[in-house]
């Protein structure tokens, strides 16, 4: 086993978005400097890490360039070229894993990875061709839904069919994209767990997190999730399995529907930390992006319990008014909510800008607390 990387030392970025913002700011906070790498100019990572590159992620010269100036390299979201991971690697340690950011990024080989090791997911088929669309729809029975195998995020690149779709029109909306095409899962809920994996040998998992869309994107997480402290216990094993399993340092998010009679089926997976677990960082002990830290550092992760149930909303470009900004002293009214702001400067439709985490003494109040106050960032009266 190698040394731990201790503070003081020189962590690399992958990503600038919110995520690698809050692992930055987490990382600030124990004393270590960050060295951020994302093709967009100021992005929120890079306004506060100690450096800031912009460069695309197939630029290789450019991450190993930044790589040879930190102890250690980390990313923040997946959709990175498995080239660029690779020869990262050559220079430096590299959590998680080239091997395993490549099975994850495309929705095929992670649910045959799943499906592989005997965890649950819903049947799937692999569609390159319209013949394959029609055979697939066949078997696996309608309403299903059709993804592009990569680059898929809040509900991008997919689509529900159902007995009315014009299959030829739904394969064709693929754009020459690789497809896969799922059966409907019928759910009671969304869940998800996080679970984090030091390359020392330890391992940590939060509480189970309740979790609401709209319109495919992630609008509230409730912690802990209302649900048997049976299946809580399960879908917690099963999320820590998986990260064994594949070999992850680092984070893992396990999202998972739970189907009426308590049975659960693995949604997706991310290595890395989610928006589903923002409300770690007001709510727990440790956050998700402390323990990021931590695991990719061989260092001794933190606890995770949960101080009070909690509640997280997030403030999407919607709720910015055309030329003005929310209603912020309304929100700050609310002296138990606490607000996260992204440093982003456009607010475009379905842009995750910020988040808003409550704490209160049930689920129920605390997410009624923090829809409050997410309401009151638009209305000119505050209730
Ligand atoms: P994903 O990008 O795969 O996480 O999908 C986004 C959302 O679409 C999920 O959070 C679910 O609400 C819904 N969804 C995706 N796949 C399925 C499925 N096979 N059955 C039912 N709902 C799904």
């Amino acid at each position: 086993m190698s040394h731990p990387i201790r503070p003081g030392a020189t962590l690399g970025l992958l990503g600038g978005g919110q995520l690698g913002r809050m692992f930055t700011l987490a990382a600030r906070n124990l004393g270590f400097r960050v060295h951020a790498m994302d093709p967009g100019h100021d992005c929120p990572a890079g306004q506060v890490a100690d450096f800031e590159v912009r460069a695309h992620y197939n630029d290789i010269y450019a991450a190993q360039a930044l790589a040879r100036g930190v102890d250690v390299m980390t990313v923040e979201f997946e959709n990175i070229p498995s080239s660029t991971l690779e020869a990262v690697a050559e220079l430096r340690p590299m959590h998680p894993s080239a091997f395993v950011i490549h099975t994850v990024q495309h929705r095929l080989r992670e649910k045959r990875f799943l499906a592989e090791n005997g965890f649950p997911v819903t049947p799937f088929r692999e569609i390159n061709t319209e013949a394959d669309l029609r055979k697939s729809a066949e078997a696996l029975g309608l309403p299903s839904v059709l993804k592009t195998a990569s680059f898929g995020y809040d509900g991008k690149g997919q689509q529900k069919l159902d007995p009315t779709t014009d299959l030829g029109v739904a394969f064709r909306a693929l754009g020459g994209q690789q497809g896969i095409l799922e059966a409907w899962v019928p759910f009671d809920l969304e869940c998800s767990v996080i679970c984090a994996r030091s390359s020392n040998g330890d391992s940590t998992v939060w509480p189970v997190a309740e979790n609401a869309h709209v319109r495919h994107i992630l609008d509230t997480t409730v912690l802990p999730a209302r649900i048997a402290s049976e299946v809580a216990a399960t879908a917690q094993s099963m999320a820590l399995h998986i990260a064994e399993t594949l070999g992850v340092i680092g984070i893992l998010t396990v999202e998972f529907f739970l189907k009426p009679g308590g049975d659960l089926v693995v949604n997706e997976l991310a290595p890395r930390p989610h928006n589903s677990g923002h409300a770690t960082i007001d709510a727990c002990i440790t956050s998700q992006f402390e323990q990021q830290v931590r695991a990719v550092c061989g260092l001794p992760l933190g606890d995770t319990a949960l101080l009070k149930p909690a509640a997280m909303a997030n403030l999407l470009g919607e709720l910015w008014p055309k030329d003005g900004e929310p209603l912020w002293e309304n929100l700050l009214a609310f002296p138990d909510v606490k607000l996260h702001l992204y440093g982003k400067t456009e607010a475009r439709t379905g842009r995750k800008m910020g988040h808003l985490t409550a704490m209160a003494d049930s689920p129920e109040e605390a997410l009624e607390k923090v829809l409050r106050a997410r309401s009151a960032l638009r209305s000119k009266s505050v209730s």
